[in-house]
C-alpha cells in the first residue's frame, strides 16, 4: 500500500557536511535503547517520582532494535561516525548485544561506545565485546559503600559495578573511563579517594560537573563544583600537568599524573562550555531526535517511519532539523542569557548522557 509518504525512490543523497546554522557538523549520535533504570540517583531519577505508579515507555513505544539500525544509517548518511548506547540504563536492554552487531556493521559507523551504570556488565562484557562494541563508560560517583548507595538512591551494589569493571577490562574494552558526578556537600570530599583508587590501573577517571539537565533535580550552581576546584585539590596531592586535546572538539580537558601514573579528565560543562564544537545528536529510546541536552522538544522520526515514509524523506527530515540547530545552551548558562522559555527541558535519563 502506497503511504502517505510516497514510495521508497531507493535514492538517498549522500551529503555527510551537513551543518547547523553554527557551522556544526554532525559526528557524534548518543542512542537512548532504555527509558528505565534499575538505579535512582537523586540527581537523575529521584525515587519519590520515578516510583511505581511512574509511567515510562512501553515496549511497542519504544523503537525497535530494527528502527534504531534504521535511523543510525541514515544518521551516519548524514557524517555521523561515534555512536554511543546509553540510557536510561541501556543494559537493561534485552538482546543488545545483537544491536551492537547490527550497529557495527553499518556503512560509517567507526566507534561504538556504551555509558552504563555498571551493575550488570559483569555478565555481559563479553559478549558484548565479540559484537562489536568498542568502549565503555561506567558511571561511579563514589567507591565509599555507604555514599554508593546514596548516590545511586539505594539501588544496586557497589562490589557488582567494581565487577563490571573487571570483566569490562578482561574483555578489552581498554582504556574504560569512570565518569564521576561531582556534587557540592554530597560526594565533593571523596574525590582524593576516586583518585586513589583508579590512579596507576590504566583507567581514565572523568570529574563531570553537575549540570541543570532536566528539571526534576532543583539543579542551583552553588551544587557544581568546578573543574579549576578539584583539579586543584588533586594536584595539591598528586601533581598533575595540562595535556593536549586528542581531537578537536574533544569534550573532557585532560591531564596526566606527572608521577606517571596515568591520566584525568575533567568535563566541564557550567564553568568551561564547549558548545562551539558540540556535533552530538541524541535519539530518545521513542525516536525523537534531540540536538541539544538541554532542549524541550525533540523531531518524532517514530511516527514517519511508522507511518510509512521512505528513507529519503526522513533524510530530509533530520538533515532539516540539523540544518536549523542553533542551539548552545551552556554558552547562554554562562552569559547568563539561559533560562528564558527553558522551563521545560528533557530529563536526563530520557535522552541519555
Ligand atoms: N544509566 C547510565 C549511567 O548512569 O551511566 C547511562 C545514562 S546516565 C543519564 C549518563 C550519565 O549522565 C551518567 O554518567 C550520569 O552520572 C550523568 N548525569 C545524570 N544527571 C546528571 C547531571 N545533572 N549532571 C551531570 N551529569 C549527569
Ligand atoms: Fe540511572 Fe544513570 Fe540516571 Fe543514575 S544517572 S538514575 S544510573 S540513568
Ligand atoms: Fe552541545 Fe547543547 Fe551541551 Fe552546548 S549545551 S555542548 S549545544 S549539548
Amino acid at each position: 500500500m502506497e503511504s502517505t509518504w510516497g514510495s521508497n525512490t531507493g535514492i538517498v543523497e549522500l551529503r555527510p557536511d551537513v551543518r547547523d546554522t553554527l557551522g556544526r557538523p554532525l559526528r557524534d549520535l548518543r542512542i537512548s535503547v532504555m527509558d528505565r533504570c534499575n538505579f535512582r540517583c537523586p540527581y537523575c531519577m529521584p525515587e519519590d517520582i520515578y516510583d511505581r505508579n511512574f509511567r515510562f515507555l512501553s515496549s511497542r513505544e519504544r523503537l525497535s532494535f530494527s528502527e534504531i539500525v534504521r535511523l543510525t544509517r541514515l544518521f551516519a548518511r548524514m557524517g555521523a561516525c561515534k555512536l554511543r548506547i546509553t540510557g536510561g540504563e541501556p543494559l537493561l536492554r534485552a538482546g543488545l548485544a545483537d544491536l551492537i552487531g547490527d550497529l557495527s556493521r553499518l556503512e560509517g559507523v567507526e566507534d561504538i561506545a556504551l555509558t552504563t551504570n555498571g551493575v550488570l556488565l559483569a555478565q555481559q562484557a563479553a559478549a558484548l565485546t565479540a559484537a562489536g562494541l568498542d568502549r565503555v563508560t561506567v558511571s561511579l560517583d563514589a567507591v565509599d559503600e555507604e555514599l554508593f548507595r546514596r548516590m545511586s538512591g539505594g539501588r544496586g551494589r557497589l562490589e557488582a559495578v567494581l565487577d563490571g569493571i573487571s570483566e569490562a577490562r578482561a574483555a578489552g574494552l581498554n582504556p574504560i573511563k569512570i565518569n564521576a558526578v561531582i556534587q557540592r556537600g554530597v560526594n565533593d570530599g571523596h574525590v582524593p579517594e576516586l583518585v586513589d583508587h583508579f590512579r596507576g590501573t590504566g583507567m581514565i577517571l572523568r570529574f563531570i560537573e553537575y549540570m541543570d539537565v532536566g528539571t526534576i533535580n532543583n539543579w542551583s550552581e552553588t551544587q557544581t563544583v568546578p573543574a579549576a576546584e578539584i583539579v586543584e585539590t588533586i594536584h595539591r596531592r598528586w601533581p598533575l600537568r595540562p595535556l593536549e586535546a586528542n581531537y578537536h572538539g574533544e569534550v573532557a580537558r585532560r591531564y596526566e599524573f606527572v608521577d606517571g601514573q596515568g591520566e584525568l579528565g575533567f568535563i566541564t560543562s557550567v564553568s568551561q562550555p564547549f558548545c562551539g564544537s558540540c556535533n552530538r545528536a541524541r535519539l530518545s529510546s521513542d525516536g525523537r531526535l534531540f540536538t541539544c541536552l538541554f532542549a524541550s522538544e525533540g523531531l518524532d522520526l517514530r511516527g514517519p517511519m511508522r507511518d510509512g515514509a521512505p528513507d529519503d524523506a526522513l533524510l530530509n527530515l533530520m538533515r532539516g532539523r540539523w540544518s536549523r540547530r542553533a542551539d548552545r545552551y551552556s554558552e547562554l548558562r554562562s552569559s547568563g542569557r539561559a533560562g528564558a522559555g527553558t522551563d521545560k527541558r528533557v530529563e536526563m535519563y530520557y535522552i541519555g548522557g
